[in-house]
């Protein structure tokens, strides 16, 4: 055990809230845009505004690695070989700021504006919540506890500058460099919380699975009056087949596709029933009558906590302006699966393109093609990760947080549990409203200094559970 004062950090941020506001703001400046390549340079340099800020906050190891795209930035700081490890993964690439006329303001030219949501103040600016500004959080926290001597983990950084272009490099990178990477958890922020009153850590993530399939019939267009009604018609029939894979209750009827998902317990369907929803809402903001799904479960559950399958494009025969007769020779369509954990992609795909190939009638062929694929990923509620950051939460929001799973993918998550054997705790403080991806990202001035001050408390609970289950 030791020290911690909740006085102090906060009078930490309250002397150098501006010089922290000002790095930041030199950092969102930086148009490292990973996806377009006439950004390479400035891609470089926010690895350098990384590189040369480690060193100011007292970290070693310092290093700029290249890759075959864009460089990953490394630093650390081991104050004891037998002390816990935390690995912090984060990433200062940003997407591309179009389209550029949507914004209020310059992209790269960061303002703090007040909103309804953040009556603080929010930090507009691409970056600002994804992932730039909750990346820095970290170095800034890290920066408290090194200058006043609360450091009790050792601590290391992998920021890289590809994940918005899908992390291309960094498995290679990981698989070569196990030893430097090893470590206890990663913690990341790069994911949201439920509202700024009510704080939530993200606990699962979804898999997928994703296959193109194509259904053959003639060898060519035919003529829809001399052949129609007796050649199959491969429009139709993967039509049909493609509302053959949900039954009436909105089930998936793929055999085999349920077998590994486990049915969700009392108590998680307690606190899901604990996240705010409004069914009226959720509705009117997409302009639905209603929403639609699986039977026996709730939106938040639908969303989340089970597997889906959807059609994502479906194309084939004359789309051309006017009429034209013809029973196209194909069909195509792009289907993905949103995983839960213990469903395998891998297994998932297969299960897929058997059981598609079986209810092909006879008279076309089919193909399925998959696409690229992901596992699942959750943290119990147990661990002694999940439990840290629980209570770094309370006691820096004054609330438990609610344990919320997300119905998206974050490749990464899983890539590190095989590879590097460690789970990751996902402790986001952006919200929904940041618009990330969008024009006028934002990260409200609460949500930046309020994650500075819950990462120190995450990393004092979790040296005292990590050392007490140790000693048991
Ligand atoms: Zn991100």
């Amino acid at each position: 055990m030791y020290f911690y004062n909740m006085k102090e950090i906060k009078q930490f941020i309250g002397n150098n809230r501006d010089r922290i506001l000002n790095e930041l703001f030199d950092l969102l400046k930086i148009k490292s845009v990973s996806a377009d390549s006439s950004f390479k340079q400035d891609v470089k340099d926010a690895a350098i505004f990384l590189k040369d800020n480690f060193k100011n906050i007292g970290c070693e190891n310092i290093e700029i690695i290249e890759t075959a795209g864009h460089p990953i930035v490394y630093a650390d700081k081991i104050i004891n070989k037998s002390a816990p490890t935390i690995l912090v993964y984060g990433h200062y690439d940003v997407q591309p700021a179009d389209p550029i006329e949507l914004w209020d303001n310059p992209p790269f030219d960061p303002i703090i504006k007040k909103t309804d949501i953040h009556p603080e103040g929010a930090i507009y600016a691409r970056g600002a919540c994804d992932d730039k500004g909750q990346m820095f959080m970290h170095l800034k926290a890290f920066e408290y506890m090194k200058k006043f001597d609360k450091l009790k983990c050792n601590i290391k950084f992998m920021i890289e500058g590809e994940e918005e272009v899908g992390s291309v490099n960094l498995e290679k990178f990981i698989n070569e460099n196990k030893e430097k990477l090893s470590n206890d958890v990663i913690l990341i922020s790069d994911t949201g919380m439920i509202a700024n009153d009510i704080p939530s850590i993200t606990t699962g993530l979804r898999g997928l699975s994703y296959v193109e399939v194509e259904v053959t019939g003639p060898n060519r267009d035919l003529h829809s009056g001399l052949y129609g009604g007796a050649v199959a018609n491969p429009i139709n029939i993967l039509s049909k087949m493609i509302s053959s894979l949900h039954d009436e209750n909105n089930k998936i009827t793929i055999p085999g596709f349920y077998d590994k998902v486990l049915e969700m317990t009392e108590s998680e369907r307690k606190e899901v029933s604990k996240i705010p929803f409004s069914k009226e809402d959720y509705e009117s903001e997409i302009d639905i009558n209603s929403t639609y799904g699986e039977k026996g479960y709730v939106t938040n559950e639908r969303n989340s906590y089970r597997p889906t399958l959807d059609v994502n494009g479906i194309w084939g025969g004359y789309i051309g302006e006017g009429a034209k007769t013809v029973i196209a020779s194909k069909a195509y369509a792009k289907i993905s699966m949103r995983l839960v954990p213990n469903q395998k992609s891998e297994n998932i795909t297969k299960l897929f393109s058997d059981h598609f190939n079986k209810i092909a009638p006879n008279g076309v062929k089919v193909k399925v093609t998959p696409h690229h694929g992901g596992e699942a990923y959750v943290t119990q509620s147990d661990s002694i990760e999940y439990q840290a950051a629980e209570k770094a939460y309370l006691k820096a929001f004054g609330s438990k947080p609610i344990a919320q799973r997300s119905g998206g993918s974050i490749p990464i998550v899983p890539l590190f549990e095989k590879v590097l054997g460690s789970k990751s705790i996902l402790m986001g403080f952006g919200l929904d409203s940041d618009a990330i991806h969008s024009p006028n990202e934002k990260f409200g001035l609460f949500n930046f200094f309020k994650g500075i001050e819950t990462i120190p408390l995450f990393y004092k609970y979790y040296y005292d559970l990590w050392i007490s289950n140790k000693n048991e």
